[in-house]
């Protein structure tokens, strides 16, 4: 047997939860922009006034406070799924008319319906349901999701379905009573909203502290202009892969390359057009990658691309793809620009030192013979 709640106590709770998470946010500062902190702050602020207004109210149906109080308690949980879909930019145009129009909707038609205290329950519960059920669905089934995301679009979810349950009792099974009339479906839903509260309070700042880690992560191992991989991160990558080729024997090659010039695109241009020009090679030579392959930036305007199960020939096949990907006319504001490249491949015995000096000494000579250019190193030799 389900124990029956009181269910005036159990609102009053829920204003009083989501008031202290208003409190907690608002102390704490909401975050950054586009993460919907302050979304989600308005929504805990309308939930616990519209719950008040609920929890506070005599039976009789006065319109004004009844649909004041309803209206709040809807934005609040409009603003909270709005919140949850522009962490995860996909608040959209149509998810903002979508929500409007449930508030609005819902409400236009409690007035219509007023004078039958059921109806007007059941509306309400389907206005909860759809606020919730799409953030649910987002968080639950987005592919790649963390189990934080599952478990509360599960909790969502779970609370729609409560709340449906709860507008179909509302709507086929109960003949009289009103919002405090205490029963199973009452106190179910009850409960549900009770979770998805706390689920939501502390879930939203978990989501918020795993993607704030994963950043933190990512800005340890990626150089922020141009998305390379910084040079600790690339040469403890490559030398892991290096170490595994040298032992297995399969084939491995290093790429060196270094902008033609690049001084002169300063000088000529200014740094910012130097930043963009390093940035459009970057994403040049990423787009000519495979997956496995690293690309890393070793200093100024010097990257490396290590390449797995890659030999000599191949290597310079590769290099030469990516040299003659840069631009050869001015574009977009950036000048045209070349790169020169060295190829360095594993040898017997060679480490990743051997790697890095030969692919410089090659591309030094890539350099010396005229630039814009691929220029292969052979293990041991000093010319080609
Ligand atoms: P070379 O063809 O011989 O390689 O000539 P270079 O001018 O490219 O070589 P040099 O080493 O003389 O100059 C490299 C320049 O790269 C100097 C430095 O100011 C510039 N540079 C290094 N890092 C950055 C950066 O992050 N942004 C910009 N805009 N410039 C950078
Ligand atoms: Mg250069
Ligand atoms: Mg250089």
């Amino acid at each position: 047997m389900i124990p029956m709640l009181d269910i005036r106590t159990g609102i009053l709770l829920l204003a009083f939860g989501n008031c202290c998470a208003a409190v907690l946010l608002l102390v704490h500062g909401v975050g950054e922009r586009g993460r919907g902190s302050r979304l989600f702050l308005r929504g805990k602020l309308a939930q616990s006034v519209g719950w008040l207004f609920m929890g506070l109210r005599g039976l009789e149906a006065d319109m004004l406070p009844i649909l004041l109080g309803n209206g709040l308690l809807y934005a609040g949980f409009a603003l909270e799924s709005a919140a949850l879909l522009r962490f995860s930019g996909l608040l959209g145009s149509w998810s903002r008319r979508f929500l409007i129009a449930v508030v609005c909707g819902v409400l236009a038609a409690q007035i219509l319906v007023f004078d039958s205290p059921n109806l007007r329950q059941c509306l309400g519960g389907l206005a909860l349901a759809f606020c919730l059920a799409r953030p649910g669905f987002l968080l639950a089934f987005t592919p790649g999701g963390t189990t934080l995301r599952r478990f509360m679009g599960a909790a969502y979810l779970a609370c729609a379905g409560a709340l449906l349950a709860n507008a179909a009792v509302f709507l086929l099974v109960r003949t009289e009573g009103h919002v405090y009339t205490p029963g199973a479906d009452q106190t179910i839903a009850g409960l549900m909203l009770y979770l998805v509260m706390l689920v939501g309070n502390v879930g939203f700042v978990l989501l918020n502290k795993e993607r704030a880690d994963a950043e933190l992560r990512r800005a340890a191992t990626v150089d922020g202009l141009t998305q390379a991989l910084n040079r600790a991160t690339f040469l403890a990558r490559a030398g892991e892969l290096v170490s595994m080729a040298a032992r297995t024997g399969a084939p491995l090659s290093l790429l060196m390359l270094d902008l033609d010039h690049f001084k002169a695109v300063n000088d000529t241009h200014g740094h910012a057009v130097g930043d963009d020009v390093l940035r459009d090679f970057s994403a040049r030579v990423r787009s000519r990658l495979r997956p496995y392959d690293l690309f890393g930036r070793y200093g100024g305007e010097e990257f490396c691309v290590l390449l797995p199960a890659t030999g000599a020939e191949a290597a310079v096949g590769v290099a030469e793809r990516i040299r003659t990907s840069m631009p050869r006319e001015p574009f977009r504001d950036l000048p045209a620009y070349t790169v020169s490249i060295g190829v360095a491949t594993l040898g017997e015995h060679s480490t990743l030192d051997d790697l890095l000096r030969e692919s410089d000494l090659a591309m030094y000579r890539a350099k010396a013979q005229g630039r814009d250019r691929v220029r292969l190193q052979r293990a041991g030799e000093s010319e080609e």
